[in-house]
């Protein structure tokens, strides 16, 4: 194993190992970013920290300019049960926060903006995509263009949501500690994001399906405690979140895992079937500020 001069972005440790090399052939593009990708398996160069063991990838990861450009057709087109997703999230939030304003960090077209302004949040997004952007200015949502911290949005929130945002960016630590700047004193911060200790990402090793170009930074249970714990924020809920998908979606993304003997034709009238599915491959976090 090799050692990395690197720095974790989660604990600061230099004590980083390699793990896997980038199997990234072709230059890449924004396609290779699309929330839909699934392009399973590939990614750049990945490192371990031996002290908190979160993954991180070594190079290439100025990413930023790839979600500017991004374009994802598929993605509108998975818009209603994302919906359902969206607002399973927001009565989870409801418990905690029944009012108020909410900033979704990461929002793509809106759709948890939309499903909060429908349950009477004052909501409001921001997304880096022009194209998703266009996307959700077309259906009237407040939607900025852009990256978080920005100017021109409220000075503090009630509630902020970074959903399987984290593990795209380079600077979680930073992230999480100006989001927390943007909260009210009793304001509470929801975050999604992958399990890399979970059953499947165990059995399935670098075949796990988030791992993926996209996917630059991995964590478990433990270090993305460590995290939050040494950003100031206090656990109040920890929950496995579970996915809606059309079963034609899933089939097609199975298919990928198995011999095309196997690739039993489906009808379409069940490809066209909405269902929950909890892999439990993927954490739901919900804090307030700790101001212990
Ligand atoms: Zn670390």
């Amino acid at each position: 194993m090799e050692k990395s001069k690197n720095k974790c972005w989660v604990c600061g440790s230099y004590d980083l190992v390699k793990i896997k090399d980038s199997n990234v052939t072709e230059e890449l593009v924004s396609d290779n970013y699309a929330i839909t990708n699934s392009d399973y398996g590939k990614t750049g160069e990945l490192s371990k920290c031996l002290n908190c063991h979160f993954i991180q990838c070594t190079k290439e990861n100025d990413v930023i300019h790839f979600y500017e450009n991004l374009v994802d057709t598929e993605y509108e087109t998975t818009r209603a049960q994302r919906k359902i997703q969206e607002q399973r999230i927001l009565k989870l939030i409801h418990k905690f926060k029944p009012k108020g304003n909410l900033l979704d960090i990461g929002s793509g077209s809106g759709i948890l903006v939309e499903a909060a302004l429908e349950m009477g949040y004052d909501a409001e997004g921001i997304e880096p995509s022009v194209w998703l952007h266009k996307k959700a200015k077309e259906r009237g949502l407040p939607v900025h263009n852009g990256t978080f911290p920005m100017k021109n949005i409220d000075d503090e929130y009630d509630i902020i949501v970074l959903v399987d945002v984290i593990e795209h960016v380079n600077n979680p630590k930073q992230l999480i500690s100006e989001i927390r700047k943007k909260l009210k004193t009793e304001g509470i911060f929801v975050m999604i994001t992958p399990d890399v200790s979970s059953f499947f990402a165990r059995i399935l090793k670098f075949r796990w399906w988030h791992y993926r170009i996209a996917h630059i930074g991995y964590f478990n249970k433990k270090n993305l405690k460590l995290l939050t714990n040494s950003s100031g924020y206090k656990q109040i809920l920890f929950k496995r979140p579970s996915w809606y998908f059309k079963i034609d979606y899933l089939v097609k993304r199975l298919y990928k895992f198995l011999p095309s003997f196997l690739h039993i034709p489906i009808p379409q009238f069940i490809r066209q079937i909405v269902i929950p599915l909890n892999l439990g491959d993927s954490m739901l976090v919900i804090y307030k500020k700790n101001d212990d």
